[in-house]
């Protein structure tokens, strides 16, 4: 199947099924998901949406963050990964929003990644989701399922992965199409063992159609091998029913 076929169908098959998918990271406002999104880098967002009330509570602005510490931060994250590093992020996010950005969360990939522990999946994320931007943040999930599907042929970095699924997903989907593909390596496409059998992309799937070939290929070989060991078998048999017979024959006529 042709890749621009594959894009075809998944930008199909999702707007058709899952036309409106949402992060499923809990805020209220862009800060509050800046916050947030710094913390899920290698981290589940179910703990992060665990930790974000008592923390937004406690730090709700821009300026309450960049007025405290990230030992006091620090015990809020604990929980989460890196807790020291993402502290010290968190605070030194909350003060260039105020020096900088004049407390608001800026627009635009650049200006996003200048802050502390903004990455550009973060900036992309937030100016998919704030800002509705054309970006595609790829994290494990869209890199992964990217490639299985077919999406991407030889991406080694996420930047890679970035370039390509941006320069074929039509513009209206690329928002979107990062949650389609999130979701679907969260919740089918898993890491260890895809769940193949009920996925509703098969039919499309690279890796599936690769797995299968391959399997059939294998089943094929291992039923070629079995049918020439029972020929070898009942050659062998034979032989030995004919030698029996002749020496039977040797003997009567003896
Ligand atoms: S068919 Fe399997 S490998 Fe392909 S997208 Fe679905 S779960 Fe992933």
């Amino acid at each position: 199947m042709l890749k621009a076929d594959r894009y075809r169908h998944f930008v199909d098959y999702f707007s058709k099924n899952q036309p409106n998918p949402v992060t499923e990271l809990h805020y209220g406002n862009p800060f509050e998901l800046l916050v947030a999104v710094i913390l899920s880098a290698q981290c589940t967002d179910k703990r992060i949406n665990q930790v974000t009330p008592k923390l937004f509570e406690r730090f709700p602005t821009p300026e309450a963050l960049a007025a405290s510490t990230p030992e006091e931060v620090f015990t809020y994250i604990r929980s989460v990964s890196y807790p020291n590093n993402k502290a010290k992020h968190l605070v030194g996010m909350g003060k260039m929003l105020v020096e900088v950005f004049n407390s608001e969360v800026p627009s635009g990939i650049d200006n996003l990644q200048k802050m502390p522990g903004v990455g550009r999946k973060t900036a992309n994320v937030i100016a998919s989701v704030i800002f509705e931007e054309p970006a595609m943040a790829v994290d494990t999930h869209v890199f992964r399922v990217a490639n299985r599907i077919g999406l991407t042929n030889n991406a080694t970095t996420p930047l890679a992965v970035e370039k390509q699924l941006t320069q074929h997903i039509p513009k209206e989907y690329i928002g979107v199409a990062h949650h389609w593909l999130i979701l679907h390596g969260r919740y089918i496409c898993v890491a260890r063992n895809p769940k193949c059998e009920i996925c509703p992309l098969t039919w499309f799937c690279r890796y599936y159609e690769r797995n299968n070939t391959e399997t059939a290929l294998l089943k094929a070989e291992a039923a070629k091998v079995k049918k020439a060991k029972e020929a070898k078998k009942k050659t062998a048999l034979n032989k030995i029913s004919k030698e029996l017979k002749k020496r039977s024959a040797g003997n009567s006529e003896e």
